[in-house]
């Protein structure tokens, strides 16, 4: 699977020399890029990447090229490309990220639209995969902080209108910022760095305390008109969390339905933006009008049963469209469905689930103005330079059919609208869904960080470490891979003990529609969290696609200790856990007498906990029945950490030296032997191989 790929979709790398061709033809192999490049480099190439040759000048070129691509790696001295791109520069909304490497793999600058264009991710993957260093200069990168221009891209929030530029200055700056936030996930508000400079919630009247804001940031579903001469520059984010219910006649024009959600959400203060999807009748599924609009703008188009829409309570119910449809509201009721469902609607098979996770939400991680909103009404949009007077109740200037937050959660009440010269009607209304729609499709991350150091990672393990929305993990191994992290990425760390509420969280933010890494250490797939992980999502009644899932493999104790200690897996090999906490000790048992039987070289797992001290007692006298005692062996603690430990001894005195759960040991098999400190097994049996 190419990671990245999906958000990049469209990338091209540019080499000019053949040197340049080498290093770059493997990224783009991995990212499934194009690599272009003058006829001369051709000969330098010698995989299956996908190569084009260009015979313009590259400054031709690139102005051919430059809007067909989402992102630009040159690999190229920085003059030369900020040359060749400056006439081509237009806004960081509209450019391609564009990243540059040395020619030897040393560095990897992102150059331009760090943030929006998502060159800086993109620079965090590059050098992982290059082992190069990253070179990030923006200021909030710099700083720990999500850029605010980006951090509610990993929950689909749209970005509204603003002054960003100022906004963004503002936070780099280190000055206050006041963070409204009235809908939407706030778990990027839980990991930001201490001294970060967001003020959250809503001030007291008259308090003096905190500093005065140097600006906002909205995140909320209302269109807020900004004043442009103010001295409080504004930003505002909508999570999507609008849904609209729609009933229409057959034959509903595409323009009829889009012109009734314009003046709706105009007249409502609403922001397009926080729209998450389109809701209506089954029998509407294929009514091309709302098919159309929806495709155009990307959004999704839900349907309910009649029967199910008729059990939902109304402000206007209709006994006309309950004799022609079956049910006395479309509208309204769809809206109100689609808000309660919508996203659950998407994941079926976990209703039950998520009802309990929605009840939790709204005890712990409701806004903290949840409660004003819904006994209070909506705040006031056009008011918003007069913060403080917005906390009185003031819906006076909303329309007439704005229900502000109720229980029902329908904000705006079903209106028709028809439409000169166009066939047909609508009716259109509005709920609140207490989640937002992300519109993405979470990945879950199975990964193995080896046995510690970051060396003994592979190059695919921190790439996607890089990319995720999301890092899980026990503390000890986040702290490990703490250079990899980033800014704006949420890090949730977990006692040892909890690798079940691990698996369940991880899943759960993946069906959010966040990219979840899960770190294990070693392999994750060897008494790791890839196996809880995949059990957890087929108990749920996972189909095996949503939500993504990819394994990266890592090096587990028992090869990071046989490297320490020589080639003792030489041979036939097999690793038991000595934990009997969730395997039955008879089947332990079993397996021990089985493989010392065998003449298995065996790595024991999990030997010793301070709890747990006679499994290995045991395991140690299960193979001295079987095995010489002077069976070399090999206890290796903390490999590849601080604190190693390796100690080469034989199986009669193995009990004899201190072992706990940082300790892997391995027992050889017949033919293997100590030599000068080093622990070999025979690649062959001398009898068979002569
Ligand atoms: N997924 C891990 C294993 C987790 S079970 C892996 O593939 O390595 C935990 C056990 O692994 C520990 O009790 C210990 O026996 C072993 N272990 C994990 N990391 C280790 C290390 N760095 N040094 C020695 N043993 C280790």
């Amino acid at each position: 699977m190419n990671l990245i790929g999906q958000e990049f979709p469209q990338i091209a790398a540019i080499a000019t020399t053949p040197a340049a061709t080498k290093l770059l033809q493997p990224i783009c192999q991995t990212l499934g890029a194009t690599l272009w490049m003058p006829e001369s480099c051709q000969q330098a190439i010698n995989s299956t990447v996908n190569a084009e040759i260009y015979t313009d000048s590259l400054k031709n070129h690139l102005a051919n090229i430059w809007q067909n691509y989402s992102a630009i790696v040159f690999c190229l001295a920085s003059g030369a490309v900020v040359r060749l791109i400056s006439p081509l520069l237009q806004d960081k909304y509209h450019d391609p990220a564009v990243v540059v490497v040395d020619e030897a793999g040393k560095f990897v600058i992102s150059l331009c639209s760090g943030h929006q264009g998502g060159a800086d991710k993109m620079t965090n993957v590059l050098a992982r995969l290059l082992n190069a260093t990253p070179i990030i200069t923006g200021a909030s990168h710099n700083l720990g902080l999500p850029g605010i221009d980006i951090l509610g891209k990993p929950f689909g929030w749209r970005r509204g209108k603003g002054d960003w530029n100022r906004v963004s200055g503002i936070v780099a700056r280190g000055e206050a910022v006041q963070v409204i936030q009235e809908v939407g996930s706030r778990l990027w508000q839980e990991h930001l760095p201490q001294n970060h400079p967001f003020d959250f919630g809503f001030p007291e009247i008259g308090d003096r305390s905190s500093p005065t804001p140097k600006a906002r940031i909205w995140i909320s579903f209302t269109q807020r008109q900004f004043a442009p001469d103010s001295d409080l520059p504004k930003v505002q984010w909508h999570p999507r969390v609008l849904w609209i219910g729609v009933g229409c006649e057959r034959g509903t024009s595409k323009k009829l339905i889009a012109t009734g959600i314009q003046q709706v959400f105009q007249a409502n203060h609403l922001a397009e933006g926080a729209i998450a999807g389109i809701v209506t009748i089954d029998i509407k599924a294929d009514e091309i009008g709302l098919v159309e609009f929806c495709q155009e703008q990307n959004l999704p188009l839900l349907t309910f049963p009649a029967e199910l829409l008729s059990c939902v309570e109304v402000p206007t119910p209709s006994n006309v469209v309950a004799q022609e449809v079956g049910t006395p509201s479309v509208a309204e009721a769809a809206a109100i469905l689609g808000a309660k469902e919508g996203r659950r609607k998407k994941e079926e098979g976990r209703r039950k689930k998520e009802e309990g996770r929605r009840k939790k939400w709204i005890e712990t991680q409701a806004p903290t103005n949840y409660k004003y909103c819904v006994e209070g009404g909506i705040l006031n949009p056009k008011e918003e330079d007069n913060f403080n007077s917005e906390l009185k109740e003031n819906t006076d200037n909303l329309s007439s059919n704005f229900q502000g937050i109720n229980e029902g959660n329908l904000l705006v009440r079903k209106q028709i609208f028809r439409l000169e010269g166009e066939p047909g009607a609508a009716t259109i209304a509005v709920a609140l869904a207490q989640k937002e729609y992300t519109g993405r499709t979470g990945k879950l991350l199975l990964i193995g960080t080896g046995p510690g150091k970051l060396e003994q990672m592979t190059p695919a393990a921190q790439t996607a470490i890089s990319y995720a929305d999301v890092v899980i993990g026990y503390s000890l191994y986040i702290d490990l891979i703490q250079p990899l992290l980033n800014p704006g990425q949420i890090v949730e760390k977990l006692p040892i003990t909890q690798e079940k509420e691990r698996a369940e969280r991880a899943i759960e933010l993946a069906n959010f529609g966040l990219n979840v890494a899960v770190v294990s250490s070693g392999d994750c797939g060897i008494y790791g969290m890839a196996g809880l992980v995949l059990e957890q999502l087929r108990a749920t009644g996972w189909d095996g696609k949503i939500p993504m899932v990819e394994v990266f493999p890592g090096v587990s104790a028992l090869q990071s200790a046989a490297a320490r200690v020589g080639a003792p897996l030489m041979h036939d090999f097999c690793a038991i856990s000595l934990s009997d906490l969730l395997t039955p000790w008879e089947v332990i048992e079993k397996r021990l007498n089985a493989v010392a039987m065998a003449d298995f070289v065996v790595a024991l797992y999990n030997p010793k906990s301070q709890k747990r001290t006679e499994q290995l007692v045991k395991a140690v006298n299960i193979f001295l029945e079987y095995r010489k005692p002077e069976t070399p062996v090999a206890i290796v603690r903390s490999v590849y950490r601080e604190n190693e430990e390796i100690t080469l001894t034989s199986l009669d005195k193995l009990l004899e030296f201190s072992i706990d759960m940082l300790t892997v040991i391995l027992i050889g098999n017949e033919s293997t032997g100590i030599y000068n400190n080093w622990m070999i097994t025979p690649r062959g049996y001398s009898t068979i191989n002569n």
